[in-house]
């Protein structure tokens, strides 16, 4: 092949040597989610992965559902895996279906036990357990495994016509019990389970297990590089196993890599799901959720979670990530991206004395600074304006460096302010604030370089529109004192609403989705309804 490439990680090295040394003449990967739950971040990881070296080595790219446990699937999460596939960007070749090949897969299985291979056997799940050892000791020869090819032919087809009873027979490969390799003791290969397939209906009563279809399924679409995660390495022996027997002539290559674990947060479809159904989060989209479709609607720009993992890289030994990294991608994106809005979470009005009331002072800012595209929008200054209450104090801690008593602030994009009054309420908090604004202090004025004590956001009261504000905290809390249970690790506070914030219309103006820096706030999306959800915050919080 003569395909230029450098490779960045140990999958794409062996690849390389792959394609040298004639073993594959292309490169076909495959994506092969089980549809029992929405992809999470660390799906996303595999994603790239697999998608990245298809652009990569401009091969090719499989949808493979997984979908051979037909108690646990469901058709609502295939169209959400697809959904969430797409909107990371990444396009498959081929959707396809484990069950597509039940057929297939039966008739390989034949085929093995004419070979001498496969036998049915009788023992219970739990006397298999029973029998296979332990790593010290090797397992127990069922005293199943020496039936004639004939007699297992007719039992495994009499599992299959439904004559026996669920769990009440098995199909194992006839490999080694005293393999110091567990998985290659005679691992089942079909059960019998009466479940309805969400795709083949009630066509099958026996299932192929995963360890069977697997290796099939992948050699039947002709994928080269099959890449898991680290907990399949001890299964490699097998699966290799599996395509030996079948017979392919161009056996796939299992390569393993170090799963995704990311601190405080949850990586497992089964308890994201038990998070969904006991109401713990809103659903699987639920903006807290690691999946992707809650980062999604969070407002993680896709162009930043895959930033996020090609930072992380790929690695043979397991790590965990500290999730400050993937806000740091996200800011950045964002930071490219996202217009600039004023927003005053703690509305204070400020009176601008020396303005008359129907003044109207119109100033031109830049939606983002970062991008030279972005455009420009209009603010109104107004005689009554909401600055944030934080940003007033009576009594300014050492180095405060907002407004205080007669001193001068800059309104964001527009004049300089002067204090000269405060009016108070009974109980002594400040109700309102007076100031005038010195005029000629517009950028470019004669008095836009009087020394300021620093710029706040504004927004004027009679444009002002009501917004509230979700604030979103990590949804588990530090394991600690031992606790690593993830339900006694949920966070009460992950999420904070604040309403009655006052926002600029411009924050309305591109719909709902559209991302927001909220100036001196942080970066928010919003969510419809007047609800932005906060997607990160401005500075990293993180303690190195
Ligand atoms: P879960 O335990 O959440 O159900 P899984 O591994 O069973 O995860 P699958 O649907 O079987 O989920 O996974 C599809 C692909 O995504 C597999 O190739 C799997 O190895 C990969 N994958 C799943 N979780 C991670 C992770 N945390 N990091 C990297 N890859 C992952
Ligand atoms: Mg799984």
């Amino acid at each position: 092949m003569d395909i230029e490439v450098t490779p960045s990680n140990f999958i794409e090295d062996i690849i390389v040597e792959d394609l040298k040394s004639g073993r594959y003449p292309y490169v076909y990967t495959r994506f092969p989610p089980e549809p029992n739950g929405y992809l999470h971040v660390g799906h996303s990881k595999s994603l790239c992965i697999n998608f990245g070296i298809k652009e990569k080595f401009r091969g090719r790219c499989n949808l493979r559902f997984d979908d051979t446990n037909p108690t646990k699937e469901d058709v609502e999460y295939v169209e959400s895996i697809k959904e969430d596939i797409r909107w990371l960007g990444f396009e498959w070749d081929k959707e396809l279906y484990a069950s597509d090949y039940f057929d297939r897969t039966y008739e390989l299985a034949e085929k093995l036990i004419e070979k001498g291979v496969a036998y049915v056997c009788d023992l219970s799940a739990e006397e298999i357990r029973l029998t296979r050892g332990t790593l010290n000791e090797p397992g127990k020869e069922s005293p199943y495994r020496n039936r004639s090819v004939e007699e297992n032919l007719t039992l495994f087809r009499e599992m299959k016509a439904g004559k026996y009873a669920d769990g009440s027979k098995v199909l194992r490969a006839k490999i080694d019990m005293a393999s110091p390799n567990i998985n290659m003791r005679d691992p089942v290969l079909y059960r019998i389970v009466r479940a309805r397939h969400h795709r083949t209906g009630d066509k099958w009563c026996i299932y192929p297990m995963y360890d069977f279809a697997h290796p099939i399924g992948d050699a039947l679409d002709g994928i080269t590089h099959s890449i898991c995660t680290l907990e399949f390495e001890d299964h490699r022996p097998l699966y290799d196993w599996v395509t030996e027997q079948c017979g392919f002539v161009m056996p796939p290559r299992q390569i393993e890599f170090a799963r995704l674990n990311i601190k405080n947060t949850i990586m497992s479809k089964r308890y994201l799901k038990k998070l969904v159904e006991d109401g713990t989060v809103t659903g699987w989209n639920d903006p807290r959720m690691p999946t992707i479709s809650g980062m999604r609607e969070r407002g993680y720009p896709p162009a930043a979670i895959k930033e996020f993992c090609a930072r992380v890289g790929v690695a043979k030994a397991n790590s965990e990530v500290d999730p400050s990294l993937m806000e740091f991608c996200v800011r950045e994106e964002l930071n490219r991206t996202a217009d600039r809005a004023m927003v005053t979470e703690q509305p204070l009005k400020l009176v601008i004395d020396n303005m008359a009331d129907d003044e109207e002072c119109e100033f031109s800012v830049v939606n983002n600074p970062n991008s030279e595209t972005s455009g420009t929008h209009t603010v109104i200054l107004r005689k009554e304006i909401y600055i944030d209450a934080s940003d007033f104090s009576l009594n300014p801690p050492p180095k405060y460096k907002r407004l205080v008593e007669g001193g001068l602030i800059r309104l964001k994009g527009a004049y300089i302010l002067r204090h000269t009054a405060t009016k108070l309420r009974e109980d002594g908090s400040v109700e309102e604030i007076h100031c005038e604004y010195i005029e000629h202090s517009e950028s470019g004025g004669i008095n836009a370089s009087m020394k300021v004590k620093g710029t706040v956001q504004w927004v004027s009261v009679k444009d002002a529109v009501d917004v509230t504000l979700n604030k979103y905290e990590s949804l588990l809390v530090d394991a600690k004192d031992g606790v690593t249970d993830f339900n006694e690790r949920i966070n009460p506070h992950s999420l904070t609403v604040v309403r009655g914030a006052k926002a600029e219309p411009f924050v309305f103006a591109a719909g709902k989705g559209a991302t927001f820096q909220f100036m001196r706030m942080a970066y928010y999306k919003y969510a419809g309804e007047g609800v932005f959800y906060r997607i990160v915050e401005l500075k990293d919080s993180f303690n190195k």
